[in-house]
């Protein structure tokens, strides 16, 4: 299996879905999820081009990604996308460029103080449950369209972590669930695009990422509007 080869195979299926829905590839960012893989994969993936990473454990970021950094003189983005147990917070914010996975206000507000601490900025998406499912992280809002007692409690909450100082907050990230079909995502992915625009107006503030899509979705999260598409195996193949 050559890395490179499939990269270009996602790249093109991120074309491809772009021009099905008249979308610039530009707005779209491929991060390639290297968890469970080595150093040297990584580095495989940043000679055929590849700029932003996705990792999910804290512990396993902290032995892999100043590796990474010290054997390139590339500039990378890493992505934070797993869950994030409120300890481990400190040692999020110097590893990472953007969190993916904030799914609590305690959460929200922990990153915030250590990175004020640290005279940072950190950039955040706000992980929300549309599905319903209910082994999933993030805030829920399954049925939110037509539930005002479950909306209102969410956008105050939303409101108060947006006003957090050290934190930037860019925009949602969701994960569907397994199904058979790609098709039957849609509507998760078209839920989370119409909670963003909401909440846009809601609180007058731009939210423009949306994090949607993993290797067996993300043709179809992107033609709902994904920004960020997060792939993995597709990329590095299957993990142990
Ligand atoms: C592992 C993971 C991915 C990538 O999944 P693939 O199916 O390998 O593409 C994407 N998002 C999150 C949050 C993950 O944990």
């Amino acid at each position: 299996m050559m890395i490179i080869d499939n990269i270009h195979r996602v790249q093109q299926q991120i074309a491809d879905a772009c021009a099905r829905t008249g979308r610039d590839p530009q707005d779209v960012t491929l991060i390639a999820v290297s968890k469970t893989h080595p150093a040297e994969m990584v580095l495989a993936a940043v000679s055929a081009g590849l700029q932003h990473f996705g990792e999910n454990r804290v512990e396993e970021s902290e032995s892999k990604i100043p590796v990474v950094n010290a054997k390139t003189a590339q500039p990378l983005v890493w992505h934070m996308i797993g869950h994030i147990q409120s300890r481990k917070a400190r040692e999020v914010v110097p590893l990472f460029n953007v969190v993916h996975s904030v799914d609590t206000l305690k959460l929200a507000s922990r990153l915030a103080s250590f990175s004020a601490e640290q005279g940072r900025t950190l950039d955040v998406l706000l992980e929300v449950n549309v599905s319903g499912e209910a082994a999933k992280h993030g805030f829920a809002a399954a049925g939110w369209e037509d539930n005002a007692d479950l909306r209102q409690p969410l956008f105050q909450e939303f409101a108060r972590i947006l006003h957090l100082p050290g934190l930037r907050v860019r925009g949602l990230m969701t994960m569907a669930p397994i199904v058979d079909q790609m098709e039957q995502v849609r509507p998760v992915f078209r839920s989370l695009r119409r909670l963003r625009d909401a909440l846009q107006t809601e609180l007058g503030q731009p939210l423009p990422e949306l994090s949607m899509g993993m290797t067996d979705d993300f043709p179809v999260a992107i033609e709902e509007g994904a920004t960020f598409v997060r792939v993995g195996r597709a990329i590095f193949g299957d993990r142990e």
